[in-house]
């Protein structure tokens, strides 16, 4: 419920607002209000295409220290006003969306690199970092965090905690879950908490897990310490084109079950391979692309390639060598290019799923055969970005190039496909998302991924915000008040 602008608790809640962070970082203007109504969820998106208005916060605030953040939590709680964290704004998931209105708290002033530990390789920074300046401020020192996603130059280190996000990278150094040490976090009541330094304890249940991956729903997570690494001395890809997506998938089970570390292996299905691959890499191929590559020590490299590649030309296929390998390298970001990537008024959704190997094809296959026979209007192709000992990552995606003018329709049909893709997927053994997180647009769904299971979530969030203040309507968490 927006605060009505000329009431007497709009005054107060400014003067409040005011108080901690100072007049120049409390914004009520027209022009805020609607930059913090949309994040990069394709309905906020469609409704501005359509000339619709997003719900909107009544305040922004931008703190600069975890103390003001508690001070901000506390008038929150106080006026049971929604509290909304917003890093980059980059989510795809209307996680940041201020939906019931109430105060929006940017994270992006709360920057700074704090220490960076080279005895232990750590790092600890504020969570509004964006994380290419991060990344700038190690690569300096000759050191990296290896978290190297698509967004890093517009996403926050707070919202890929937020997210449990992944990286290119992420094969060999791990989820941003992996990466952290110990974090930081200001509670629904203010209270400022950290949890032990090391992730390796026998203290009871990793806090830290607890609030990764919790979309500013139990709190808003101000520091957090890194692993670091050093740059490694070199970088080596190969590309292999094997015959259909089934024999690429076989490969890259292989190389998982030989135990190599791969920094990345990403593999593009027949549509992709003949759409995305031949148009961003001039590869005209049949067939499903494989890209992998290892890093570090020079001679380590080369003999993780020897076996890698021995693994893959036992199998059958088209050698491309390294350099159409390292073309993929180079071109990386080129896939969201405008040319290349989808855009308003196309409707696409990011159907982004994980499985163990025994089920990752079938997940596919199943979201496949949703988009196909129940949506004729649309388009399915997909790649396989994240790789474990044990299964791997499914980046599906849903295109529709005419979606229908009236925004109410596109966006129940946009639901429909997304709820009927995500049925299939949880039914094959896939889950509902691997790193694009929950936010608002898959929340009704998570009861039916986590079952009774779910029941434990909601009593930890009614437990540490029982007025139900910090991020209202995501996660599944009330959807509606
Ligand atoms: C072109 C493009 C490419 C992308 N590629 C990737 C990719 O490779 N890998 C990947 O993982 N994602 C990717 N994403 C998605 C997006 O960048 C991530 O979800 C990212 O984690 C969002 O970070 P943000 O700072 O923009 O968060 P926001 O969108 O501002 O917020 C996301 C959620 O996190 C919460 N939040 C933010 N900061 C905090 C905090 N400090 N404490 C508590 N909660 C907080 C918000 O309340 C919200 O629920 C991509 C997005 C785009 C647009």
């Amino acid at each position: 419920m927006p605060v009505p602008t000329h009431s007497y608790v709009h005054e107060m809640l400014y003067g409040e607002l005011a108080d901690v962070v100072g007049p120049e970082n409390v914004s009520t203007s027209q022009s805020d209000k609607i930059a913090y109504s949309c994040d990069y969820y394709w309905i906020p998106e469609l409704w501005i295409d359509r000339g619709c208005r997003n719900p909107e916060p009544d305040f922004v605030v931008h703190p600069c220290s975890a103390e003001e953040v508690s001070r901000i939590c506390r008038i929150a709680g106080n006026y049971k006003i929604p509290l909304t964290t917003w890093g980059g704004g980059s989510g795809s998931q209307g996680g940041a969306l201020p939906i019931q209105g109430g105060i929006v708290l940017d994270t992006k002033k709360m920057s700074r690199v704090l220490e960076v530990d080279k005895t232990s390789l750590t790092v600890t920074a504020e969570t509004g970092i964006i994380m290419q300046h991060l990344e700038w401020a190690l690569e300096r020192e000759g050191l990296a965090t290896m978290h190297v996603p698509a967004s890093m130059t517009c996403a926050t280190l707070g919202g890929f905690l937020a997210h449990r996000g992944t990286g290119v990278l992420s094969t060999k150094y791990g989820k941003i879950e992996d990466m952290v040490m110990s974090l930081e976090a200001v509670l629904a009541d203010g209270t400022i908490v950290n949890t032990p330094a090391v992730p390796r304890h026998a203290s009871g249940p990793d806090l830290s897990q607890l609030f990764l991956g919790s979309e500013g729903t139990f709190g808003v997570m101000t520091k957090a310490t890194l692993k670091i690494h050093p740059l490694p001395e070199v970088r080596r890809f190969h590309a292999f084109v094997f015959p259909d997506l089934h024999a690429g998938l076989e490969a890259g089970r292989q190389l998982m079950a030989r135990r190599l570390r791969p920094c990345v292996i990403r593999l593009y299905d027949e549509a992709e391979t003949r759409r995305l691959i031949r148009r961003v890499l001039g590869i005209d191929k049949e067939g499903a692309y494989l890209v992998f590559g290892f890093d570090g020590d020079a001679d380590l490299v080369d003999l993780e390639m020897s076996k890698a590649l021995s693994i893959c030309r036992a199998l059958p296929h088209e050698d491309l060598g390294t350099k159409l390998g390292e073309d993929w390298w180079e071109h990386r970001y080129d896939f969201f290019f405008p040319n290349h990537m989808f855009h308003i008024p196309q409707a696409f959704g990011t159907l982004d799923t994980v499985a163990t190997f025994a089920h990752i094809e079938n997940v596919y296959r199943a979201m496949k055969q949703v988009v196909e026979e129940q949506f004729p209007m649309a388009r399915y192709i997909g790649h396989f970005s994240h790789w474990y000992e044990w299964g791997c990552m499914l980046y599906a995606r849903f295109i529709i190039d005419e979606p229908p003018d009236d925004p109410h329709e596109a966006a129940q049909l946009y639901n429909r496909i997304w709820d009927a893709c995500l049925r299939a997927a949880l039914r094959e053994g896939g889950l509902l998302n691997e790193h694009h997180g929950i936010g608002l647009k898959l929340g009704r769904l998570m009861k039916e991924q986590h079952g009774p299971a779910y029941a434990v979530l909601e009593k930890i969030k009614k437990s540490l915000d029982p007025g139900n203040v910090m991020n209202p309507g995501k996660m599944g968490f009330e959807m509606w008040r």
